[in-house]
């Protein structure tokens, strides 16, 4: 099969009403339909231009064009990630399990350590960010990181587990300018499955 050339809007693995009460239908809808499609648009309307300037052989601002690609398919990405390790309250464990669950208290002493510290990764970041768990392949370590807007600053052999979109526009209807409520309601709904899922891939 022919893959696409140019970036799509995933399908939420659950319904607009199902993360409420944590993420009301109103919010999630305007995040995804909104805020999600626009950075995909975005991009793909920056991949168009460059192959129309290629074609034409004419001149565009690599480096303008570049640094807004990089941010567009940043915020593409993360947001597919992000819904992917959210889920529903009846289907979502409090605690993840298996090899990741060991690798967590390995690292961090406690589960409760973790959540504490990912927690105030996620609330001290500045301005529009996320907080990302992420596996370093060289230390054999989770580490958690900040993301600054969408410049992914994981490098190359660092895998990301589960991300955190802290954006305003990710939680103001439901929760104004408090970052800190939206964090905490956050644990209701994380994916523990999706989560160990990526870090048993990244075990292989
Ligand atoms: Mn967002």
């Amino acid at each position: 099969m022919e893959k696409s050339k140019f970036y799509a809007l995933p399908q939420l693995p659950y319904g607009y009403n199902d993360l409420a009460p944590y993420i009301s239908e109103e919010q999630l809808k305007i995040h995804h339909q909104r805020h999600h499609q626009a950075y995909v648009n975005a991009a793909n309307a920056i991949l168009e231009r460059c192959d129309k300037a290629r074609k034409e052989g004419t001149d565009f601002d690599v480096k303008a064009n570049l640094k807004e690609l990089s941010f567009h398919v940043g915020g593409h990405l993360l947001h597919s990630l992000f819904w992917r390790n959210l889920t529903p309250i009846s289907k979502g464990g409090r605690k993840p399990n298996g090899a990741l669950a060991d690798a967590l208290e390995k690292e961090f002493g406690s589960f409760a350590r973790f959540k504490k510290e990912f927690s105030q990764a996620a609330v001290s970041v500045e301005g529009s960010g996320w907080a990302a768990l992420t596996f370093c392949g060289q230390t054999n370590r989770p580490i958690i990181m900040q993301i600054e807007k969408h410049n992914t600053n994981v490098y190359p052999m660092f895998r990301i587990l589960m991300v955190l979109d802290v954006w305003e526009h990710a939680y103001y209807l439901d929760y104004k300018n408090e970052r800190v409520k939206f964090v905490e309601a956050f644990w209701n709904i994380v994916n523990w499955g999706e989560v160990n899922k990526r870090f048993e891939e990244v075990l292989k």
